[in-house]
């Protein structure tokens, strides 16, 4: 991490001195620039909770890249990243001196590429818009060179804070392949626009910032739905998905199972390394479960340090074979703390659609039954409720 912001400054302090002056070249950095504050302004309203990370601001830092010296592109993320620390969300500098360094060196990287195709882009009449080829071909693979350096950048500082993380998480699923493209449609048309004039960019500005404001508020209404902390369903979202899956258990007449899982003496764990650590381990814990779930299971994060999980299609035997799993992995994780490292048990409470229940609040109370028998009986153990069956066995 350290060594990508230093790069960056490198490069900066490198752009600096090689890179000759040029009045026409800083107007239009402004004037993107311009663009961009614009953007963030007309989006602030919105608010930005954490795990809204997708702004199109690249529509405005890419034409930079492609257009002036490389120099511009590893400048433009420091005002932009300033803005949205101040303006919109303060989160940790480190985190944003990061993004900076990764977008600017992936732009200066693209910015450099494209030069060498089409060496001056916004001297005189922008021949290599009217021409075609192979000034549009060569912006286009620049973007994408853009996208898919500043993504691995990203995704291997992201990968080495949290080696848990799935490769697949951090870089493409098929909803950031999309907002990429996107992204990088909008950044070519603006480059074209601000390439022909300047003052185009009046025109471009209204449409980008309502595309932005769609895109804002449909990652608002997906975070809405999760725990912010762990990324799992919250309680409600859980509540909702679950009943969805009773209903259509219903009418197919299939199997459902609930698990009930709360960490053991969780309040040791803050009062020994702290709350920060304690939010360390809901993470730890979060995505273990997440890791060792099938996509159709439903996964939620039900209240401090309680999480339940509804099995489609699983029996008794099924959900306590999972549950056992679910409570071995959680006892292996071992999450990095300042001193050593830090473990923790789960209890489960296991309960089952039809046997336990007939709906979500009877399947919840005996679940809840359940787990009251597994604290009791010891911690550490996957437990039915008491009605029927015999208690699971504990490690
Ligand atoms: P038990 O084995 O009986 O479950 O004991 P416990 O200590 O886990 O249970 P208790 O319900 O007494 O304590 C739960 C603690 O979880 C208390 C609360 O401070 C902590 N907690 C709840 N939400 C959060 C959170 O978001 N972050 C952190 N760090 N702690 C939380
Ligand atoms: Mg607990
Ligand atoms: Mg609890």
């Amino acid at each position: 991490m350290p060594a990508v912001v230093a790069v960056d400054l490198g490069l900066i302090g490198a752009g600096l001195l090689g890179t000759p002056f040029r009045a026409g070249d800083l107007v239009a950095f402004l004037a993107l620039l311009a663009c961009g504050a614009v953007c963030i302004e007309a989006t602030r309203r919105l608010g930005m909770p954490a795990g809204v990370g997708r702004d199109l601001l690249s529509a405005w830092w890419l034409p930079v890249a492609l257009l002036l010296p490389p120099m511009y592109a590893l400048l433009i993320p420091v005002p932009i990243q300033a803005l949205l620390q101040f303006r919109v969300r303060r989160t940790l500098i480190y985190r944003r001196a990061l993004v900076a360094a990764a977008h600017g060196i992936a732009g200066a990287c693209a910015s450099m590429v494209f030069h060498l195709v089409v060496p001056e882009p916004l001297q005189g009449a922008p021949q290599w818009v009217v021409d075609g080829y192979p000034g549009i071909p060569a912006a286009v693979g620049c973007a994408a060179l853009y996208t898919v350096m500043n993504t691995a950048i990203v995704a291997v500082a992201a990968h080495a804070a949290n080696p848990e993380s799935r490769w697949r998480d951090v870089l493409w699923t098929r909803e950031i392949l999309l907002l990429d493209v996107v992204e990088l449609c909008v950044g070519i048309l603006v480059a074209i626009t601000s390439a022909l004039s300047l003052t185009l960019l009046i025109l471009a500005l209204p449409p980008v910032v309502l595309l932005q404001r769609s895109l804002m508020h449909q990652q608002l209404q997906a975070a809405a739905r999760t725990d912010a902390k762990t990324g799992l369903l919250n309680a409600a979202a859980w509540q909702r998905e679950a009943d969805t899956e009773l209903s259509r258990a219903q009418r197919t007449h299939g199997a459902v199972a609930l698990l009930l899982i709360d960490i053991d003496h969780f309040k040791r764990v803050n009062d020994t390394h702290g709350h920060l650590m304690g939010d360390q381990v809901l993470v730890g814990v979060a995505s273990t479960l997440c890791h060792q779930l099938r996509d159709y299971d439903v996964v939620g994060r039900f209240g401090g340090e309680e999480f339940v999980v509804l099995l489609p299609g699983a029996d008794t035997v099924e959900a306590c074979r999972v549950a056992e799993r679910l409570r071995g992995r959680v006892r292996r994780l071992a999450v990095p703390a300042e001193e050593g490292t830090v473990t923790v048990t789960v209890s489960v409470g296991v309960a089952l659609f039809r046997t336990h229940g007939d709906d979500l609040l009877e399947l919840l109370t005996a679940a809840d039954l359940a787990l009251y028998r597994a604290k009791s009986s010891g911690r550490n153990r996957v437990c039915l409720p008491a009605l029927d069956g015999p208690t699971a066995p504990a490690a």
